[in-house]
């Protein structure tokens, strides 16, 4: 599901709208409203902005009211010094509003772009890079991703919440303040039918978790392993799309993210933050991306479904043949990637 900034408004009135492609059965957001956001990037630039952040802490009055707050203890709170801060996104791609328009179901099919858009504000102080936080404000911020889930999903008008994070102008940043972003849609986005139907084909035929055989797999001949603890197994997939591509999976099988408890957000914070240091290090700093897949909110238990991280550096620009194709030319082999991220070096010993 791709969000659109348009200046143009629908229908005059400049409100957000899912369109279904009839071809590609893709959702789109029709967002006039995110034209309208400061970019704090020159275009390509990553010059640090000489204006005031409002993701700082002490200057809480440049956003919305917040949603949530959390201690360093990871207690809410509703004042006091802040560690992760959740708040509305001042320019939502979607609408948090009760009443909707009638869903169109024409040969052109569309329906109100309703839902929720939040920040999730990573750290109190200016800090930009995602690995320089602690492996404890990272845990922090995991437990704000969970706890906003589990809070969403309670909302009947929504179907899925999609946890991202764009760190870097490459990678569609637009404040450098170190944040992530949850979009809540009543729409299950295309990605997620697509591993849904695939797993579910899987199980059907074979008996068991298509993402639990991976880590089968990938554990037996280690080649594109990248990290492994007792939780989470982290690995470059047989057909990385793009350069670099890690996906973190829990070895428990389990479908929903927002069902994990503590202790486990620990340990995927500690591994998280570990594989985004190292393609810092070895990549040259990218752009990167990183979301939460996991089962949508109309279920409780998915054997064939298995929430994991997928992490995207931007190492490499998508192209033509790319969006005229919809497949990907990917540039290094996933287990020359794998060696570099687990050794810090090519697999014929050459630093990179
Ligand atoms: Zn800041
Ligand atoms: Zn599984
Ligand atoms: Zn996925």
């Amino acid at each position: 599901m791709r969000p659109v900034s348009s200046t143009s408004k629908i229908g005059g009135c400049g409100m957000s709208e899912f369109r279904k492609d009839p071809l590609s059965d893709h959702w789109v957001i029709i967002a006039p409203n995110r034209a309208e956001r400061p970019e704090q990037f020159g275009l390509g630039s990553l010059e640090r902005s000489t204006g005031r952040c409002p993701f700082c802490r002490g200057h809480e009055a440049d956003t919305p009211a917040q949603t949530a707050a959390y201690s360093a203890t990871g207690r809410l709170i509703d004042q006091g010094p802040w560690q992760v801060r959740v708040i509305p996104n001042k320019f939502p791609a979607v609408e948090n509003v009760r009443e909707q328009r009638p869903e169109q179901r024409d040969f052109f099919r569309s329906r109100h772009g309703v839902g929720v858009h939040e920040v999730i504000i990573e750290c109190p102080d200016h800090v930009t890079a995602f690995s320089h936080l602690s492996d404890q404000q990272i845990s922090l911020v995991f437990q704000a991703y969970r706890d906003r889930m589990a809070y969403w999903r309670g909302d009947p008008r929504l179907a899925y919440a999609q946890i991202f994070k764009n760190s870097g102008a490459s990678a569609g940043a637009s404040l450098e303040h170190a944040h992530s972003q949850l979009i809540a849609t009543p729409v299950v986005p295309t990605q997620i039918e697509n591993e849904l139907v695939r797993s579910a084909d899987y199980f059907q035929q074979h008996g068991r978790c298509v993402f639990c055989e991976m880590i089968r797999r990938e554990l037996a001949d280690p080649i594109r392993l990248v990290e492994q603890t007792e939780q989470f197994v982290a690995f470059c997939p047989f057909a990385s799309q793009f350069p670099y591509e890690t996906w973190i999976l829990p070895r428990q099988h389990g479908s929903h993210f927002e069902f994990t408890e503590d202790g486990r957000l620990v340990g995927l914070a500690v591994m998280l933050r570990k594989i985004l240091g190292r393609m810092e290090h070895l990549l040259n700093d990218p752009g990167f991306n990183y979301l939460i897949h996991t089962a949508p909110f109309g279920s409780t238990h998915l054997s064939h479904y298995h929430w994991h991280v997928e992490i995207l550096p931007r190492v490499s620009n998508t192209a033509g043949f790319e969006w005229g194709a919809g497949d990907y030319i990917n540039m290094v082999t996933p287990e020359q990637a794998a060696h570099v991220l687990r050794f810090g070096r090519e697999p014929d010993g050459r630093q990179t």
